[in-house]
C-alpha cells in the first residue's frame, strides 16, 4: 500500500474473486487501524474534536459496509463465466525451418466437439487444435545462429471445469503435441535443444489467475462492453479496476484501452487536467 496526499493506493493483482478477498482483508486491517487511530492511548482522539464514540460508530460502520460489499463482489465474480486456459510449450531447435510462417494454426480432427470440451468439459481432450508461433521467422535474432525459437499453444479447460493434475499430465501432453507437429516440422524432436511448459496450474499459481483462466472473465454477450466489470467500481468509492477482466476486455489492445479508460476516469474523479 502506498500513501500519497492521505489517499491510499492498493494493487491487488488480476481481477478475480481473490482480488476482492484480498481487498476485504485489507479493508478489515484499515478498519482496525482506524480504531487505533481514533482512540489512541490516553483517551486522546484525532477526529477533529468530534466525540470518539461517535467516530468509532460511524467510521468502522462505513468501512464495514465496504467490507461486506467486497464480499458480495467476490461472490458475484465467482458466479461469472471464466475464459478457457492454455497449455503453452516453449521450445528451441538447433536447426531452421525456413518454409514456416510466423503464425500457423493447425486444426485437429474435431471442431465443435473440441470447443465444447474446452469450454464445458471436465477432462483434458485427447485431441487439440494448435497455434504455433515462430518469432525467428521474422527476427532470427530471437535464437542462436542456425536455430529457431517457438511456442505452441493448446486451448484447454480452466481448472474450475477440469481439475487436471497438470504436474503429472504436462510432460506427456507436451510430447503428444510435439509428435503432432513433427509432420510439419521434420526431425523436430531430435532438433529440440531446450523446452519448457506453462500450464493452467501455472496461470493460477504464478499469475494469480482465477481458475487458471488465460483471458480472465469470458467475453460472452452478457459479460462484454457495458456488462463487463467497470473501470470505476460501482459500489466501492475510490476503487478502480484495470486489465483483461475489465472494460473493454482481454488482449493487448483491450488492456491498453482499459488502462486509458481507467486513467481518464481517475483523472476526472480527481480533477487532474492535462494528464
Ligand atoms: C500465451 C498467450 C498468448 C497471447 N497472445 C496474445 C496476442 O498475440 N495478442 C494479444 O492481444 N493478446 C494476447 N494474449 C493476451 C494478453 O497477453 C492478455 O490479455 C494481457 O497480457 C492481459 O494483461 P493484464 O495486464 O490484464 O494482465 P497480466 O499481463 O496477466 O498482468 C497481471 C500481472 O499481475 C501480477 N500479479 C498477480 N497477483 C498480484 C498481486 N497480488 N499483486 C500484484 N501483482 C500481482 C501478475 O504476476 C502479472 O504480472 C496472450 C495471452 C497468452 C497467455
Amino acid at each position: 500500500m502506498d500513501e500519497r496526499r492521505g489517499e491510499q493506493f492498493l494493487v491487488v493483482g488480476p481481477l478475480g474473486p481473490h482480488a476482492f478477498e484480498d481487498l476485504q482483508r485489507v479493508l478489515e486491517d484499515v478498519a482496525l487501524g482506524m480504531l487505533h487511530r481514533i482512540l489512541p492511548h490516553g483517551g486522546q482522539h484525532a477526529d477533529h474534536g468530534r466525540d470518539p464514540g461517535e467516530a468509532v460508530a460511524r467510521e468502522p460502520g462505513r468501512r464495514r459496509g465496504r467490507i461486506n460489499t467486497a464480499g458480495r463482489r467476490q461472490r458475484r465474480l465467482e458466479r461469472m463465466a471464466w475464459s478457457m486456459s492454455l497449455f503453452v510449450l516453449y521450445f528451441g531447435t538447433n536447426r531452421r525451418y525456413p518454409n514456416l510462417a510466423h503464425h500457423t494454426i493447425l486444426f485437429g480432427p474435431r471442431f465443435q466437439g473440441l470447443l465444447r470440451d474446452i469450454f464445458h468439459g471436465h477432462r483434458l481432450p485427447e485431441d487439440f487444435s494448435l497455434y504455433l508461433h515462430a518469432p525467428t521467422i521474422t527476427d532470427p535474432g530471437m535464437a542462436p545462429p542456425g536455430g529457431e525459437s517457438f511456442y505452441v499453444l493448446s486451448p484447454v479447460p480452466h481448472l474450475g471445469n477440469a481439475a487436471i493434475d497438470w504436474e503429472a499430465v504436462a510432460p506427456g501432453y507436451g510430447d503428444a503435441i510435439l509428435a503432432a507437429l513433427e509432420p510439419h516440422l521434420p526431425g523436430l524432436r531430435d532438433a529440440i535443444v531446450t523446452r519448457r511448459h506453462f500450464t493452467p496450474a501455472d496461470f493460477a499459481s504464478r499469475f494469480n489467475a482465477h481458475q487458471g483462466s488465460a483471458f480472465s472473465v469470458a467475453p460472452t454477450l452478457t459479460q462484454s462492453a457495458y456488462f463487463r466489470p467497470h473501470n470505476r467500481d460501482p459500489d466501492i468509492p475510490g476503487l478502480y479496476l484495470v486489465g483483461a477482466g475489465t472494460h473493454p476486455g482481454a488482449g493487448v489492445p483491450g488492456v491498453v484501452n482499459s488502462a486509458k479508460a481507467t486513467c481518464d476516469t481517475i483523472a476526472a474523479d480527481f480533477h487532474v487536467v492535462g494528464s
